[in-house]
């Protein structure tokens, strides 16, 4: 397996540990630590630590009848289980060798559709935060998304082939955060083909009026 490059920063885990990153940047977020060894170790910290510090609240914080409602809850009976079996959500057709990322479980994906010249994209749609703007995007062989920066921040996680960004290469497993601070145009390498899962706030902006008329129609 290729050795993973690019994580998230501690800033990103310790608010995904936290449960405070908003539903689209954390599903990718956790599309990246399901595979990475060295943040599950980071994020296990940090949740020990959220723990240690929840225990050191004054007990004034909770409210009085906190204990009573708390045993209730222990003697109610559980619900009876009638869960019928996740039904698998749609997903576009993956190439061979790539498997849809656990953190999108039970988040349905459009099929590819056409993007630009060797682009193609995919919808996801979050059944929890359906406004969440996240997509797949796949890009050709040798082929580049326009020169384009953010508005607010992006997050992509590479889950198939590899593209360098004028940066820096990021494999399968590796992690991007960009915002507004640059502008970059991500080259898919010769080789094959590249999938990324990415979650954008903000808009995309692209530098050129056939690029942004492309971005408007996809609501990029
Ligand atoms: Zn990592």
């Amino acid at each position: 397996m290729t050795t993973i490059q690019h994580h998230p920063d501690d800033e990103l885990l310790l608010a995904h540990a936290a449960g405070s990153l908003d539903r689209g940047h954390s599903v990718v977020v956790a599309s990246h630590v399901e595979n990475c060894a060295h943040c599950r170790e980071r994020m296990r910290v940090f949740e020990a630590v959220g723990g240690a510090l929840l225990d050191e609240l004054p007990a004034a914080t909770m409210a009085p009848d906190a204990l009573a409602r708390t045993m209730a809850a222990i003697d109610t009976p559980p619900a009876p289980r009638a869960m019928p079996a996740p039904v698998p959500a749609p997903h576009p057709v993956l190439p061979p060798g790539m498997t849809w990322p656990r953190s999108l479980a039970g988040c349905p994906a459009t099929r590819w559709r056409w993007l630009g010249p060797g682009m193609r994209w995919s919808r996801v749609t979050l059944p929890d935060d359906p406004a969440a703007n996240v997509f797949l995007l796949r890009i050709g062989a040798g082929k580049n998304l326009p020169m384009h920066t953010h508005s607010d921040s992006e997050l992509t996680q590479v889950l198939y082939g590899t593209f360098h960004d004028g940066r820096a290469l990021f494999g399968p497993g590796d992690f991007d955060e960009a915002d507004g601070s640059f502008h970059h145009q991500p080259v898919v390498q010769a080789g094959g083909e590249c999938i990324c899962l990415a979650s954008v706030r903000g808009r995309v902006l692209f530098n050129g009026l056939v690029a942004r008329t492309l971005g408007a129609l996809v609501g990029m």
